[in-house]
């Protein structure tokens, strides 16, 4: 045990399925049954996940989901400190993405308490792998806006991003979000819908923004995944020249600027100006 972690106890963080099972793995099984407490999101559904796998936690089990999880933390810190093995499990997943656990394993942090997991499922990790696109270097977006303002603005981000990025959505709001995604990135940038990951149903669907768009009724858990765009060829100033010719062909400055953009990964805005510079400069 490092140093400056005290007492004898630790947390442990468990990964439960994300849809199936048998994804939870021996090592959380243990750190279940062997727990003096667990803090589980619901503590209904960790039930049915002990009673589905013939599980018998003999720890106390206390509810710990985001509303509750300020005041609860420093209590099982405290435990911890005293010598307790506590777990902490969400409802599906990894926790503290997306899930309870971030104010707890930074309180204990803090105050040197001993902190471990059980690493597993995790559907922004699946839908990444299962994608196909690069996961040399990704960003995790957790959940999509839900404000109109705040999702465009974040969509547009992705126009410049040359990293893969994974979104969790609703399903209910999906065919939204798609809409505003291929308004912002263009209909040819590749995306993975990921549902129902590890389940009976699963589906992966690797399709352009502009195919997804004709995509109806998709249902169930979905983990979205945006193809970033290719590497900057350059800065603006060096599609001038070619926004100046798609414009004596006959384009809008505005549209040929936009286009070009979206190609080459630059700002839109910057190129604009870059253009009225070199005319005023003429
Ligand atoms: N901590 C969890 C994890 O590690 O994946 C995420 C919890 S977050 C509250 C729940 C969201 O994760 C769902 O709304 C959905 O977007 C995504 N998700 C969870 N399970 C999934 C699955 N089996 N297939 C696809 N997406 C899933």
């Amino acid at each position: 045990m490092p140093k400056e972690e005290k007492g004898g106890g630790i947390l442990t963080l468990v990964a439960s399925p994300i849809g199936n099972d048998l994804d939870l793995s021996p090592r959380a099984r243990a750190a279940i049954e062997g727990a003096d407490l667990i803090a589980a999101e619901d503590t209904r559904r960790f039930l049915a996940l002990c009673s589905r796998e013939g599980l018998s936690p003999k720890g106390r089990i206390v509810s710990y989901y985001d509303q509750v999880e300020k005041g609860k933390a420093g209590k099982i810190v405290d435990e911890v400190l005293s010598g307790a093995r506590a777990v902490l499990i969400s409802d599906a997943g990894t926790p503290v993405i997306n899930d309870p656990g971030y104010v707890v394993v930074n309180e204990a942090a803090r105050r040197g308490a001993r902190v471990t997991s059980c690493p597993g499922p995790c559907a922004a990790v699946t839908a990444l792998i299962l994608s196909g696109f690069r996961a040399d270097r990704f960003c995790y977006e957790g959940f999509v806006p839900r404000k109109e303002g705040e999702r465009k603005r974040e969509f547009e981000r992705l126009r410049s991003e040359e990293r893969t990025s994974i979104f969790y959505e609703s399903a209910r709001r999906l065919e939204g979000s798609l809409r505003d995604m291929e308004q912002a990135l263009g209909p040819e940038r590749r995306i993975c819908i990921a549902r129902e990951l590890t389940k009976e149903h699963e589906e992966v669907l690797r399709v352009t923004l502009g195919e997804a768009l004709g995509l109806k009724g998709i249902m169930g858990e979905v983990a979205l995944v945006v193809e970033g765009c290719p590497p900057k060829k350059g800065e603006a100033a060096d599609f001038v020249e070619e926004a100046e010719r798609m414009a004596r062909e006959g384009a809008r400055l505005k549209d040929a600027v936009k286009e070009i953009a979206r190609r080459e990964g630059v700002s839109p805005h910057e190129l604009y100006e870059k253009v009225q510079e070199s005319r005023r400069g003429k």
